[in-house]
């Protein structure tokens, strides 16, 4: 069946969903044991999937903070429109309902022929599968001028926590009537249209309390997501307040001067109050060290399994993999997370194999009582994932609408971090 409309679509995917979670998985005699990598989205998600379906498997998840704070939302937290807390979860209900062995140090190494993962700390975990979820890193080199340390004084707040504070406290202190820079970064990166979001959220909190102050996007990029609704989102909302130069325009971001917080493009220097640098980004460290990512700095995987091509025996999953046409996004990454559970099951015990079903669904906030939407499945075809459906929001979709998804929005942030967090 094919979905008509947005609502439609979501009843399907959640049947499919709560379809192949039914069965319990088969029990083997020894215990196998799946080590995660990374509790963020894509790993919380396939540690507690693993743990749920498949009793006979032991799960362990490593991971070095005590606490996840989601990127999504963010944005709302930046405007002062949701607090810092209600962005953070725990893993504790992983541990105590799951019973999954929640570990807080960072994994090293992983040994494929000794079948250990090496910890920060000196402690090996022996496996049978790993599944890696790391992140994002970023090419801090394609820049120059921004290194790590510049972060301190231009935040990219595009992993969500001490940045994210940062780049609110910047905000929060800054004069009325200064320039608000951003830096949007080339494709791929993680979750396209959040930069634009970002943007107009920023401009709420300026329409309201800095009503002299503005923002310029400096794009490395000529066109962006869902740039239609942004671009009559922005006339309609905060008109004169955001302008965006796509690269073309500028000639492309050359270097940041951190100490003057000035951004060079290649026809001009823009000098900001507060400046927001998104930098070009990759498969996350642990991913490029041990040799899970290939020259596009990303992961290549199975589409069905999420096994890596490059090195058999570890799956890798969320914002780290190359996964053709999913975006990088908290949706997908808990989407592939599901994916992969039901496949290293089927390897660890001969479970029952489940057709992979994979989507993306995303809310996108214009204004506080205004968001978009969209709802895209996905398919593996000929050794990749491409797009079977798709519902994506209007330009000239009623305010009703609008005030309808923004409230949808805030359901589907508890609904989801639930479904991950336990
Ligand atoms: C501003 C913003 C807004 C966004 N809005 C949305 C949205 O509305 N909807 C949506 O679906 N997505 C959104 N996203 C995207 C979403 O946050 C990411 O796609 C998602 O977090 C990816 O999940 P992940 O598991 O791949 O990575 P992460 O969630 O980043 O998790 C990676 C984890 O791995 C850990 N790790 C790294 N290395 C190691 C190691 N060596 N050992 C152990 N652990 C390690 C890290 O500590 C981290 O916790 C947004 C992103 C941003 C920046």
């Amino acid at each position: 069946m094919k979905p008509r409309t947005r609502r439609e679509f979501g009843c399907l995917t959640g049947a499919m969903a709560l379809a192949a979670l039914g069965p319990r998985l088969a029990a083997s005699e020894a215990k196998a044991r799946v080590v995660v990598v990374g509790g963020g989205i894509g790993g919380a998600t396939v540690a507690k999937y693993l743990a749920a379906t498949a009793p006979t498997i032991e799960v362990t998840l490593v991971e070095p903070k005590p606490h996840y704070t989601t990127c999504f939302f963010s944005n709302l937290y930046l405007a002062g429109l949701r607090s810092f807390e209600s962005l953070t979860h725990g893993y504790e209900t992983l541990a105590q309902r799951y019973g999954i062995n929640v570990i807080h140090d960072s994994v090293a190494a992983i040994d494929p022929v000794a079948k250990t993962v090496g910890l920060k700390s000196g402690q090996k975990l022996p496996y049978d599968r790993v599944a890696v979820a790391p992140g994002i890193a970023f090419k801090y080199d394609a820049l120059a001028g921004y290194d790590e340390a510049a972060t301190q004084v231009i935040p990219h707040a595009w992993n969500a926590g001490p940045q994210t504070k940062l780049l609110r406290q910047q905000l929060e202190s800054m004069e009325d009537g200064g320039v608000f820079v951003l830096v949007a970064p080339p494709n791929p990166f993680r979750c396209p249209p959040a930069p634009y979001e970002r943007a107009s959220l920023v401009a709420c909190y300026f329409k309201q309390y800095k009503p002299h102050s503005r923002i310029l996007i400096l794009d490395a990029k000529d066109s962006f997501n869902s740039q239609d609704l942004f671009l009559d989102a922005w006339e309609r909302h905060y008109r004169g307040m955001i302008e965006w130069l796509p690269a073309q325009f500028t000639g492309g971001i050359k270097a940041i001067d951190v100490r003057e917080r000035s951004v060079k493009t290649a026809s001009e220097t823009f000098k900001a109050a507060v400046a927001n640098v998104i930098p070009p980004q990759m498969a996350g460290q642990f991913a490029q060290q041990i040799g899970l990512a290939d020259q596009s700095g990303w992961c290549p995987i199975d589409p069905v399994t999420f096994e890596s091509k490059l090195q058999p025996g570890i799956h890798v999953l969320g914002d780290a993999a190359s996964a053709g046409d999913m975006p990088k996004s908290a949706f997908v990454a808990n989407s592939q997370a599901k994916a992969c559970a039901f496949a290293i099951a089927e390897s660890l015990t001969g479970s029952a194999r489940f057709a992979s079903h994979l989507f993306n669904s995303c809310y996108t906030f214009l204004a506080p009582d205004d968001a978009v939407s969209n709802a895209i499945s996905f398919e593996p075809v000929a050794g990749t994932i491409k797009i079977a459906h798709s519902f994506v929001s209007q330009v000239q979709e009623s305010a009703e609408t609008r005030r309808r998804a923004a409230r949808e929005a805030q359901g589907w942030y508890d609904t989801f971090t639930h479904d991950t967090f336990g």
